[in-house]
């Protein structure tokens, strides 16, 4: 892989990005949460719940990679809500407070707002609920958005990469219009899925003419939408740098129409940087996984739909976390395996990748973002 090493945002600090403060760390070991080599806490789990999808997005799951009888998993091979209950369990034991059910297309596994119902019951270390959302792309959120509500669903992200109905087919594959996905997130926004979030994708020549759109399209709606450069992933075959419309471009392009001011933040807190728009019409975000990784701050574990954990969105192999998913172990010793693997984690794929020579070549095959849900 070409390096890529743009840094047309402000530097966050050195080269490998910010060290974590030791004084966090230390507060973090003293909560009982575990820290990883890097002093990174664990917060996030992504439990990715099936790994179809009824989209073929070309920058993920891209047709030629995954035709019509593309082997995927067989559904007996997919954890059981029991055992997604486990890890989740399991994984608040050590420290996580978010939880994000993701895919593959989440809303394709049947009786989703059951999970949902089980999981909504969990609680952090502290004592608070833990938070349960959701990321779709939003094909069949119409008709569940309230009953995931109901069923205690707090948050919900869509992915949306154009308004304009062509541009949209060409990205997603699919032969659904743009206002399906539309009146998925009104949907959301009516059932109180709030704050609500709207994730784009933007390739360079491919979308970026509907940044502005989304841009102008969601402003004073309560929605927030977010850019996100385009990575080289598991599954993002054709990926090139060229390819990549970095955040400070989007940022510029859009400041440029609408007046933003930036808004406060600790990176780390959220992946994205923030503004506002001047005149009150709510926030948009920056995502520069490329030009301005993240790994720091990034306390996120995956969980694929077999039950292998992954430390990275970049990782080449995981741990099956089946060995302890029977019913005679109980959700306590598979934290211990959790923790394990967790305090010898050190990956920082992006960083590595953004830093000066000499620059990793990326191993193949990395784990495909089907399956670990982004
Ligand atoms: N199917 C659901 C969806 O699209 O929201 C959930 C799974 S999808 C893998 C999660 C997120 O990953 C989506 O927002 C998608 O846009 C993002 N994603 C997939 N491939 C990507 C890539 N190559 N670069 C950046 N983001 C990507
Ligand atoms: Fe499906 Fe989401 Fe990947 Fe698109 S990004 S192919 S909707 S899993
Ligand atoms: Fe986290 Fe890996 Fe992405 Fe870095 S490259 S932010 S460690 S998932």
């Amino acid at each position: 892989m070409p390096g890529f090493a743009p840094r047309l945002l402000p530097p966050a600090g050195s080269p490998a990005g910010p060290a974590r403060p030791t004084a966090a760390a230390d507060e973090d070991a003293a909560r009982g949460t575990v820290v990883d080599r890097r002093g990174r806490p664990l917060r996030d789990l992504r439990l990715s719940v099936i790994d179809r999808c009824n989209f073929r997005c070309t920058y993920c799951m891209p047709r030629e990679a995954f035709p019509a009888d593309y082997a995927f998993m067989p559904p007996a091979e997919r954890l059981s809500f029991a055992q997604l209950l486990k890890i989740a369990r399991a994984f608040t034991q050590l420290g996580v407070e978010k939880i994000r059910i993701t895919g593959g297309e989440p809303l394709l596994r049947r009786g989703l707002e059951n999970l949902v119902e089980q999981l909504a019951q969990l609680t952090t270390l502290a004592g608070k609920p833990v938070e349960i959302a959701l990321t779709t792309n939003g094909a069949l959120l119409a008709a569940k958005a309230r009953s995931l509500k109901d069923a205690g669903l707090q948050r919900v992200t869509v992915s949306l990469d154009a308004l304009d109905d062509a541009v949209f087919r060409r990205m997603s594959d699919t032969d659904l219009p743009v206002a399906r996905i539309l009146d998925g997130i009104e949907a959301a926004r009516a059932a109180g899925l709030a704050p609500l979030k709207v994730n784009t994708v933007v390739q360079r020549g491919v979308n970026d003419d509907q940044i502005l759109p989304l841009v102008r399209h969601f402003k004073g709606s309560g929605v927030s939408v977010r850019f996100i450069e385009y990575m080289d992933v598991g599954g993002a075959d054709r990926w090139s740098d060229g390819d990549v419309l970095t955040a400070a471009q989007a940022r510029d392009l859009v400041a440029a129409a609408f007046p933003l001011v930036p808004l406060d933040q600790v990176r780390g807190a959220d992946t994205a940087i923030r503004y506002r728009h001047a005149d009150g019409g709510g926030e948009v975000g920056f995502i520069a996984s490329v030009s301005q990784p993240f790994c720091g701050a990034c306390t996120r574990a995956r969980v694929a739909a077999d039950g292998t954990l992954y430390t990275c969105l970049f990782a080449t192999r995981g741990l099956s976390l089946r060995p302890w998913l029977d019913d005679h172990t109980c959700a306590t010793q598979l934290a211990q395996a959790v923790r394990q693997r967790w305090t010898q984690r050190d990956d920082r794929y992006s960083e590595l990748r953004a830093s000066p020579r000499p620059r990793p070549g990326k191993v193949y095959p990395t784990v495909r973002m089907s399956l670990v849900g982004g």
